[in-house]
């Protein structure tokens, strides 16, 4: 059976990129339903031996209006709802930031398993951002670049772990 995963955190830390690496079949964008629903890509994947459900949520970056943080949260809330284990994502090159802190505090009143990604790690220039993440109570933070494919092994022992 496919193991679930929501990859999860704010705009541009790179969710897609790890979502189109991860994902070989990419499904239907369900776009045509109202709200927090609308902005969620599913696809299927692999990593290592583990078949994976992937789930992508969008960032709305182009909403400005103060419901932005009741969106991110309720999308987020329902990715997560429906998975077996969360993709937290956070970008090691700008280290945590207060949006990162918003979407760490929806993961912790869940009760799923989360994996923590430190992604653009493929400079030194991350080091400190990896280390930040540490500070966010999910873990081992798993340095990964999305873009160069590094740290999928480390990505995989991790998610594999709640398999
Ligand atoms: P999302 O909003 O979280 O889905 O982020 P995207 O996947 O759209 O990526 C946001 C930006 O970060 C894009 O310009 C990507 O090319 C870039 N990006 C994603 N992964 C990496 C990475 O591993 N290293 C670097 N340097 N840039 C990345
Ligand atoms: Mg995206």
């Amino acid at each position: 059976m496919a193991l679930k995963v929501a990859i999860v955190g704010r705009p541009n830390v790179g969710k897609s990129t790890l979502f189109n690496r991860l994902a070989g079949k990419k499904l239907a964008i369900v776009d045509d339903q109202p709200g927090v629903t609308r902005d969620r890509r599913f696809g299927t994947g692999r990593l290592g031996d583990l078949d994976l459900e992937l789930i992508d949520t969008a960032g709305f970056e182009d909403v400005t209006d103060e419901s932005l943080e009741a969106r991110m949260r309720a999308q987020t809330e329902l990715a997560v709802d429906e998975a077996d284990v969360a993709l937290f994502v956070v970008d090691a090159r700008e280290g945590v930031t207060p949006g990162d802190e918003i979407f760490a505090e929806v993961l912790r009143r869940k009760n799923k398993p989360v994996v923590l990604a430190a992604n653009k790690s493929e400079s030194k220039a991350s080091e400190a951002g990896v280390l930040e993440a540490f500070g966010l109570g999910f873990g081992e933070p798993i340095p990964i670049s999305a873009e160069h494919g590094e740290g999928m092994a480390d990505l995989y022992a991790a998610v594999a772990a709640h398999a």
